[in-house]
């Protein structure tokens, strides 16, 4: 397997000019006043930013010739691009992206029925190194711009609409990195995708998913976030996930459960809880009570997912489908509220857990 993100990074103090797109509409206004244009402007050139995605100043019809051009001498775009876009037989389609330092992040369309789906990425690798998954066997190289997320969900939309001829209809931060250690910029894109003058999507329909970080759920809780929280749980019990998430070894399954049920109180929004089941690792019958025991004090809904397997994690295996259902009703007969999600995207790596810009070089 070919796992290639060995380009460094270009400093961004480096930069030949300042990216706009990280100027707010208060910051644009300031800008424009200070360089003796009008301050109206700013809403203007922040929907053209964000709503259009438009990255070329000479197509803003509605400012003047003047002001185009200072916008160009003054600014840049760093924009990233859609390298690859490889289709699933089940139609799920993984998307490559370039970023303008030339390091590759990946994107991914699901779509259902009822449902057009995003898992976008949120960093350059991963920290975290959860041991099944294939994005933490790189080494984080740099968390991504807020402009960058947006653009995955805006590029995905388009393969959407050229695809299937439908919308996205859901966002899930589910992709490379942990969220929430890239926090203003992802919540700078959820901000941008849920604007009336960005793509106007509504933040119940936003999932953000953590491999848990209780400080970083407080501070979810005390911004008063309006999308949805999932946690990667994949073990109820600390010794189990312990082994195959190194995050838990400070962040235990007592502190991420007070922290979440502090998310609730101050949201009231249910959370999510992923569960991986792993074959003659997480799905004895003892595994299910530990999870369901887990969820019982929250106010969560389970999500139990299909593993799918990794070539430098041959350690895990599929649970078989006779254990998962087994698995689901355990829990589906005690009242949780659980969904069985079966893999997409397998056959181009483009699963839960299996992204890892393969194919690259
Ligand atoms: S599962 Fe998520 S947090 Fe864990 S290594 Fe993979 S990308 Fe990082």
């Amino acid at each position: 397997m070919s796992v290639l993100i060995n380009v460094q990074p270009l400093p961004e103090a480096k930069l030949p000019k300042p990216d706009i797109r990280k100027l707010g509409v208060p910051q644009l206004a300031e800008w424009l006043l200070s360089h003796g244009f009008k301050a109206f402007h700013a809403k203007q050139i922040y929907k053209w930013l964000w709503q259009r995605s438009l990255k070329d100043f000479s197509e803003m019809t509605d400012l003047s010739l003047a002001l185009r051009n200072a916008l160009e001498a003054h600014f840049g775009f760093y924009p990233l691009s859609v390298q690859e876009v490889q289709k699933s037989q089940d139609g799920t389609l993984k998307v490559g992206f370039s970023l303008y330092d030339r390091n590759l992040v990946e994107g991914v369309l699901i779509p259902t029925e009822d449902r057009m789906t995003a898992c976008i990425s949120s960093q350059v690798g991963c920290s975290l190194s959860c041991k099944f998954c294939a994005t933490g066997f790189m080494d984080k190289k740099r968390n991504l711009t807020a402009p960058e997320i947006y653009d995955q969900v805006f590029e995905i939309n388009q393969q959407a609409l050229k695809n299937y001829q439908a919308r996205l209809t859901n966002i899930v931060y589910m992709g490379m990195g942990e969220p929430l250690l890239n926090y203003q910029n992802v919540l700078s894109s959820i901000e941008k995708i849920t604007s009336p003058d960005g793509l106007g999507m509504s933040p119940k329909r936003i999932t953000v998913s953590t491999a848990g970080i209780a400080k970083m759920i407080y501070k979810l809780a005390d911004d008063q976030v309006k999308f949805n929280l999932a946690l990667s749980l994949h073990a109820a019990d600390d010794e189990k996930r312990n082994k195959i998430m190194p995050i838990n070894d400070s962040n235990s399954l007592e502190a991420l459960k007070e922290a979440l049920r502090y998310f609730y109180r101050q949201t009231q929004n249910r959370i999510t809880l992923e569960y991986i089941l792993f074959g003659n690792f997480n799905d004895s019958p003892q595994d299910a009570d530990n999870l369901f025991r887990f969820s019982q004090s929250l106010a969560t809904r389970i999500n139990i997912i299909e593993y799918n397997p990794v070539e430098l994690a041959p350690q895990f295996q599929r649970a078989s489908g006779r254990v998962l259902n087994q698995f689901a009703a355990y829990l589906a007969d005690r009242g949780a509220i659980v969904t069985v999600r079966k893999s997409r995207g397998m056959d181009i790596d483009a699963a839960c857990g299996q992204l890892a810009n393969k194919n690259k070089v």
